[in-house]
C-alpha cells in the first residue's frame, strides 16, 4: 500500500515523530510500560515483520512501528520507550511522556508484568489521567501462575475503569483477545469510568481553582486536570513541549498565570512548597498503586520467591559472587575454545581445498596472474580466513552468553559490579553495557543508552573498548593457543588457555575502572546516581529461540560486517603486497618504516600496520599479518595453528611479541565503527576524539614499559 502525504505525519506536535499510517483510517495505538515487561514481545506478537525502526527525532532512543489488524480496525502500534514513570528522569521516560501527552494516539495500551502488578499500576496511573482510551495489558500470566500469584482481572478493570486483559505475549494465540479489547475501546464501547486519582485536599482545592480556565484557555485538547496538575509543580521540559502544544499564548495568557500564581500561594500559605507538592503527587500514586493492588493481587506463601532469593544470596554473595562470575566467564570461554577449535579446522579444511579448486579454475580460464592474485589470494584467502577462524567461537559463544542473559544472570553480574562502580563513581549497569561489548563494542555503545545519568553514561562509553570484542577474541584466542598453550588438544590445554583468555579480560576489567575512576575525578567529575539496581526474576530460557536469535542477531550480523570490511581489505592488502617501489613492495615500506617505534613497543612493523589497516574493522588484523609475512617469504598453505605458530617464528616472534600484541589487542583505538557510533550516541568530536586517545595511550604506554621491562629481565 502506497504512502500519501495525507496519511503521513499526525497533526499533533509530537515532538516531530512522522507516523507512517498505510491508510488514512489506521489508530494509532502507543504501546507502553515500565522496562522488561515483554512489551516488545507484545509489539513483536502483534506486528510481526511488519514494522519498521527509527531513532524518536533528536533523541538517541529507538522507536518501532508496526502495523496490525483487529476484527474492525487496523492500527499502527508505537512502540515507546519502557518507563518507569512519566515524570521525565530520563530520555526514555521523556520520550514516553511527550508522545502520550501530546502525540495524539488514539488509544494507549499499557503492557504490566503480573509479577510484579504494584509498581506497574503506577505508570498505569499516570497514564489514565493524560489518557481517555486506554487498555491494560497483564503480560507475564505464566510466570505470576507459577510464582501462585493469582490477580483477579475483573477487580483490576473495575477499580481502573478501563479493560485488562490478561496475555502470555510468548504465545501469539493469548494476543488475539488484547485485539479485540482494542477495537471495542476504539469505538468507544468502555461503558466504565477511568479511575481519577484522588489528591490531599489542599490540592484537589488547587486544581479546582485552575481547572476552569485552563479547560477554556486550551481549547479542550489537553486534559485539563491534568494538565492543572503540571502547572502547580512546572517542569522545564515538560513546559517547553506544552508551550509547542498548545502556542505561546498558552503559558503568557495574563489570567492563567495570574490564578496558577494564586493556587501556588494558597498553597504555601498552608504550608505546602513546591517541592512538597511534587512529594505529595507522587506519594498519592504509590498509595493508590498500593491500595488497588492490595485488593486485587494475592500471593501465595513467597514459595518461589524464596528460591530466587536462596539463589541470589549465593550469585551475589561477598564471598561467592566474584568467583562464580569468573568461573562461568572461564566455562563459557572454555566451551568456545574447546567446541570451536575441531569444526574450525574442517571449515578451514574445506575453504582452502576450494582454494584449490578456484586456482584450478582459473588456470582453466588463462587468467592473467595479477587478477588471479588480486582475487584468489588476495580476496578470498582474507575472507576463508575470516570465516573459519571467526564463525565457530562465535556460534558457540553467543548463543551462550544471550542463555545467561535470557535465565536473568546478566543483571546480577550489574548488581555485583555496583559496589566497586560506584566506587569509580559510577554505576553498575556499565557492566551491563560491557557485556553488550563483547560482542561488539558499536553495540556497547548503543546499549549505554540504559545509564540514565548523561556523567555515567559517558564514561561507561569511554571506557568500553577495554572488553574486547569478537573481533579481538580470535586474535587472543589464536595467540594464546599458539604460544602458550603447548600440549594441543588436550583438556589441560584448552583448560588453561580458558584461564589465560579469563585473565587478559579481567586485565581489561580492571583497566577499565581505572579508568573510570581517573576520569570521574578528573573531566567528569560527580556524584554516582543512586539508582538502585533491581534484581528480575530468573526465567527459564527459551534454549531454541536464544539460538536462533543469537544466531541471526548477533552471529550473521557480525560475521556480514567482518567479511563485508574483509573483502575489500584483502584487495588493498594483496596490491601493497604486490605494488613495487623499487624492489621491495609498498607493505614492507610501510612495515619498515613503522619497524623501528614498533619494536620499542614489543611489536614489529607488520603487526603495528596491521593494527592500523585494521582500523575499519578488528577482525582483519591477524589475516594482514599473515599476508605480509607470506608476502615476505615462503608461501605456506595454512591450515594449522602450528603452521601458522612456525609463519611467526620464522618472523621473529617471541613469547614477548606475543605478550605485547595481546595487550595492545585488549588497548588500542576503537574500531571506525564503533568511533563513528560513539560520535552518533555523544554528538561531540571531543569525546570521539578522547575515547579514541584514552585506549591508544594506555595500550601504547603498557606496550613500551612491558617490553622494556622484559629487555631489562631476558
Ligand atoms: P521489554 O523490555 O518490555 O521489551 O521486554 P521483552 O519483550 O524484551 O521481554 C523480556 C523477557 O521476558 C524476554 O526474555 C521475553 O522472552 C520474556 N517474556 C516476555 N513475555 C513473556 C511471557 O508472557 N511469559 C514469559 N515466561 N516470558 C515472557
Amino acid at each position: 500500500m502506497g504512502l500519501t502525504n495525507s496519511t503521513m505525519g499526525i497533526k499533533a506536535v509530537d515532538s516531530g515523530l512522522k507516523i507512517k499510517r498505510h491508510t488514512a483510517c489506521d489508530q494509532v495505538i502507543a504501546l507502553a510500560g515500565n522496562p522488561n515487561v515483554g512489551k516488545s514481545t507484545v509489539f513483536n506478537g502483534l506486528t510481526g515483520m511488519n514494522q519498521h525502526t527509527g531513532n524518536w527525532p533528536g533523541k538517541t532512543v529507538t522507536n518501532a512501528q508496526g502495523y496490525c489488524s483487529g476484527k474492525n480496525h487496523s492500527y499502527v502500534m508505537v512502540d515507546i520507550p519502557g518507563a518507569y514513570s512519566l515524570m521525565a528522569h530520563s530520555a526514555e521516560e521523556e520520550v514516553a511522556r511527550n508522545f502520550i501527552c501530546f502525540g495524539d494516539p488514539d488509544a494507549v495500551v499499557v503492557v504490566c508484568d503480573a509479577t510484579c502488578l504494584e509498581r506497574n499500576l503506577n505508570l498505569v496511573l499516570q497514564i489514565l489521567e493524560i489518557a481517555t482510551k486506554v487498555v491494560v495489558c497483564v503480560n507475564l500470566m505464566d510466570e505470576a501462575k507459577r510464582k501462585k500469584i493469582k490477580i483477579d482481572l475483573d477487580g483490576l478493570s473495575d477499580q481502573l475503569g478501563v479493560p485488562v486483559v490478561a496475555v502470555v505475549a510468548r504465545k501469539k494465540k493469548s494476543l488475539s483477545r488484547l485485539m479485540d479489547t482494542l477495537d471495542t475501546v476504539i469505538e468507544g464501547k468502555n461503558k466504565k469510568t477511568p479511575l481519577k486519582i484522588r489528591y490531599p485536599q489542599a490540592i484537589e482545592t488547587a486544581i479546582d481553582m485552575i481547572e476552569p480556565l485552563v479547560r477554556e484557555k486550551s481549547g479542550n485538547r489537553i486534559n485539563s486536570r491534568w494538565l492543572s496538575l503540571k502547572l502547580l509543580d512546572p517542569d522545564p521540559s515538560l513546559i517547553q513541549e506544552i508551550d509547542s502544544y498548545l502556542g505561546e499564548a498558552f503559558l503568557k495568557d495574563a489570567a492563567l498565570s495570574s490564578r496558577v500564581q494564586q493556587a501556588i500561594e494558597m498553597l504555601q500559605n498552608r504550608g505546602i512548597s513546591t517541592n512538597k507538592i511534587k512529594d505529595m503527587i507522587v506519594s498519592s500514586l504509590v498509595l493508590t498503586a498500593e491500595g488497588i493492588s492490595r485488593k486485587t493481587v494475592t500471593y501465595a506463601k513467597e514459595t518461589y520467591n524464596n528460591t530466587d532469593r536462596q539463589i541470589d544470596r549465593i550469585l551475589t554473595s561477598k564471598w561467592a559472587g566474584y568467583p562464580i562470575m569468573l568461573l562461568l566467564l572461564a566455562l563459557v570461554f572454555w566451551l568456545t575454545i574447546t567446541g570451536a577449535n575441531y569444526p574450525s579446522q574442517i571449515i578451514s579444511t574445506v575453504l582452502f581445498w576450494f582454494q584449490d579448486r578456484l586456482t584450478d579454475f582459473f588456470h582453466f580460464l588463462h587468467t592473467p596472474s595479477w587478477l588471479y592474485g588480486m582475487l584468489v589470494l588476495g580476496v578470498y584467502r582474507v575472507l576463508a580466513w575470516v570465516v573459519s577462524v571467526m564463525l565457530p567461537p562465535m556460534a558457540i559463544f553467543f548463543p551462550l552468553f544471550t542463555l545467561l542473559e535470557d535465565a536473568g544472570y546478566l543483571p546480577r553480574v550489574a548488581y555485583n559490579l555496583d559496589r566497586p562502580f560506584k566506587r569509580c563513581s559510577a554505576c553498575g549497569k556499565q557492566a551491563l553495557t560491557m557485556c553488550m561489548g563483547f560482542g561488539c563494542n558499536a553495540a556497547g555503545i548503543i546499549g549505554c543508552r540504559i545509564i540514565d545519568s548523561p556523567r555515567e553514561r559517558l564514561l561507561a562509553i569511554l571506557t568500553n573498548n577495554f572488553v574486547p570484542c569478537n573481533g579481538r577474541f580470535p586474535t587472543l584466542i589464536a595467540i594464546l593457543m599458539m604460544f602458550f598453550v603447548f600440549t594441543s588438544g588436550s583438556l589441560s590445554s584448552s583448560l588453561l588457555s580458558a584461564v589465560l583468555l579469563t585473565a587478559v579480560i579481567v586485565l581489561g576489567i580492571m583497566v577499565t575502572f581505572a579508568v573510570t575512576k581517573l576520569l570521574s575525578k578528573t573531566v567528569l567529575k560527580g556524584v554516582p546516581s543512586s539508582f538502585t539496581l533491581e534484581l528480575p526474576p530468573y526465567r527459564k530460557p527459551q534454549i531454541g529461540p536464544v539460538i536462533v536469535r543469537s544466531i541471526f542477531d548477533r552471529t550473521l550480523f557480525v560475521l556480514t560486517r567482518a567479511m563485508v570490511v574483509a573483502a575489500p581489505a584483502g584487495l588493498v592488502i594483496w596490491l601493497m603486497a604486490n605494488i613495487m617501489i623499487g624492489d621491495t613492495s609498498l607493505l614492507s615500506l610501510c612495515a619498515t618504516f613503522l619497524d623501528p617505534f614498533a619494536k620499542l613497543l614489543g611489536l614489529d612493523g607488520v603487526i603495528l600496520l596491521a593494527f592500523i589497516l585494521g582500523l575499519p574493522a578488528n577482525e582483519i588484523v591477524v589475516p594482514i599479518i599473515i599476508m605480509a609475512y607470506m608476502a615476505q617469504g615462503s608461501i605456506l598453505e595454512l591450515d594449522s595453528l602450528t603452521e601458522m605458530k612456525q609463519l611467526f617464528v620464522a618472523n621473529g616472534w617471541t613469547w614477548v611479541t606475543a605478550i605485547s600484541t595481546m595487550l595492545f589487542s585488549l588497548m588500542h583505538w576503537p574500531c571506525s565503527t564503533t568511533l563513528l557510533t560513539i560520535k552518533k550516541e555523544t554528538g561531540s568530536w571531543k569525546w570521539t576524539a578522547l575515547a579514541f586517545l584514552i585506549p591508544t595511550v594506555i595500550g601504547l604506554t603498557t606496550c613500551f614499559l612491558f617490553a622494556s621491562a622484559s629487555r631489562l629481565f631476558i
